[in-house]
């Protein structure tokens, strides 16, 4: 029996807005004592009015867009109505049939192959509060600081068949989140919460659906790796059901399960809703949108479109044409948005290095494609494996790290040029980490040609020893004074580029 796992998600993404969705409340209230980001709106008091978000509409748009979605000319809201103590006015403002998005997709990569995941829509809502139970089980409260907090629910088709998959899908969802500079897109945070829909299809010779088993809806995974392990799960679970009992969609409807992450389980919670239980409806208090206008209070789709970046893939693939480095490499780079960022400058410092000092006499493409790729390939290789530790170990951004990528790229040209040894340029690094000095400077000041100096030290105290026997002698019958001579001799030669202690430590070594 061939059994195919199929894998629909529902995302839900916090826009980092400075305000709320429907008030004028700080949005940031996961950091704020319980309770103290709130007002009158987003607690439901009678009679208040919703005031929308005109930079989360434009937000969603842009993520929408992002991944290539249609915009529709018009769009609403709709009330959703339940009742749970963390929704105080009884009912979420959602979108129910006129979505902020529809019908786009995403690529990502799979085993070497592109697979696009089609995107049924994207809609724009309010989050819930938060409830807290103790341990006790015996009461709950209720933080209402993320009640109202703008929130897109991205919605997939069934397109994904594997939890690798399903895992690569989110973590390059996160990353065009971060590029749009929309989300902090933080799972472990619940900034970026997902569900999975989930079922198996038999499947013919032919690869021809006979079967589907049960759908089930699994939440509470708070991580890309409790995401991959319970779809794994649920299809080991799913599959040994259906080998059991044969049951199909048509025997038994949607349920919801919840993952456990220390037990490693998916666990049966209730059967899930439908649509229409919710009795959505049009919301009254507010307008519906007119997208795609221009003019005062407008919702200009073109112009949101112009203020996307280059996106993650299209970075990857030009990365690889242009600076040809491996494509670990390039997933590293691209994989945080200011490091790419980082990188290209110095990439840029070293082709304009390349071009216009080294230079002889090709032309300028000639001349990088003769020297840029070492160069490149150099910087690479020490901002990603020594530099960013030092970030990792100090936990600050590249953002804010204190060498310039004109100064890294400085340092890039003094270690391709072979002037300073490895071990030497390790010490530069670190220092110009510490204190954002150039490279230059700290060899100057730093003294770090230390082998050399050491080597020319050591000739001279030689020289000196053969050429004074004498105090050499008395020194050696225990007159200590002697030793004073000797190193003002030194001194005198090295022209006071080595210091007395340097010079008697190492003259005392000569000498036992
Ligand atoms: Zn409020
Ligand atoms: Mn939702």
């Amino acid at each position: 029996m061939k059994l195919q796992p199929i894998i629909g998600l529902e995302i839900h993404v916090q826009l980092k807005t400075k305000s709320k969705m429907f008030c004028p409340c700080d949005n940031a209230g996961e950091f704020a004592p319980p309770n103290t980001t709130i007002c009158p709106i987003c607690t439901g008091q009678p009679g208040t009015l919703p005031v929308m978000n005109k930079q989360a509409v434009e937000w969603t748009i842009k993520a929408g867009l992002a991944l290539n979605c249609r915009i529709p000319e018009y769009s609403k809201f709709d009330r959703k109505n339940y009742f749970y103590p963390d929704l105080p006015k009884g009912y979420q403002i959602s979108q129910y049939d006129q979505p902020l998005c529809q019908n786009g997709f995403l690529e990502i990569e799979s085993n070497g192959e592109t697979k696009k995941i089609r995107i049924l829509r994207i809609h724009l809502e309010e989050d819930a509060a938060k409830n807290f139970h103790s341990t006790n089980g015996q009461n709950t409260l209720v933080d209402y600081n993320r009640a109202g907090t703008p929130l897109m629910e991205i919605v997939t088709e069934p397109d994904l068949r594997t939890p690798q998959d399903a895992k690569t899908f989110m973590q390059e969802l996160r990353l065009i989140m971060k590029y749009l500079d929309i989300s902090e897109a933080d799972m472990e945070k619940g900034h970026m919460r997902c569900d999975a829909n989930i079922n198996l299809w038999e499947l013919d010779e032919k690869g021809k659906k006979i079967a589907a088993t049960p759908i089930v809806e699994v939440k509470n995974m708070n991580s890309f790796k409790a995401l991959e392990r319970a779809m794994e799960y649920e299809i080991k679970r799913q599959t040994k059901v259906y080998q059991e009992t044969k049951k199909t969609t048509k025997d038994s409807p949607k349920t919801t399960r919840g993952w456990d992450d220390v037990q490693g389980v998916t666990q049966e919670q209730r059967t899930k809703e439908e649509a229409h239980d919710y009795r959505y409806f049009p919301e009254p208090d507010l307008p519906p949108l007119h997208l795609s206008h221009k003019g005062e209070n407008a919702i200009d789709v073109e112009a949101i479109g112009e203020t996307i970046p280059e996106l993650p893939q299209k970075k990857r693939i030009r990365f690889e044409k242009e600076f040809g480095i491996s494509s670990a490499n390039i997933k590293t780079l691209v994989g945080d948005k200011e490091l790419s960022e980082y990188a290209e400058e110095v990439i840029s410092e070293l082709r304009e290095w390349i071009c216009t000092e080294v230079a002889s006499e090709g032309t300028e493409e000639e001349e990088w494609k003769k020297y840029g790729p070492k160069a490149v390939k150099t910087a690479i290789n020490w901002l990603l494996n020594k530099l960013t530790k030092h970030l990792n170990e100090q936990n600050i951004s590249i953002k804010n790290c204190k060498i310039t990528p004109e100064n890294f790229a400085e340092f890039i040209k003094i270690v391709t040029q072979n002037t300073i040894n490895s071990t030497v340029a390790q010490k530069v690094l670190d220092i110009m980490f510490m204190t954002g000095k150039d490279p230059t400077n700290i060899l100057e000041e730093e003294d770090l040609s230390g082998g050399a100096k050491n080597d020319e030290l050591e000739k001279i105290i030689n020289d000196i020893i053969i050429k004074n026997p004498e105090p050499v002698a008395n020194y050696k019958k225990g007159k200590t004074n002697a030793i004073m001579f000797l190193v003002g001799q030194i001194m005198k030669e090295t022209k006071g580029k080595a210091s007395p202690e340097d010079i008697k430590k190492m003259l005392l070594e000569k000498l036992k």
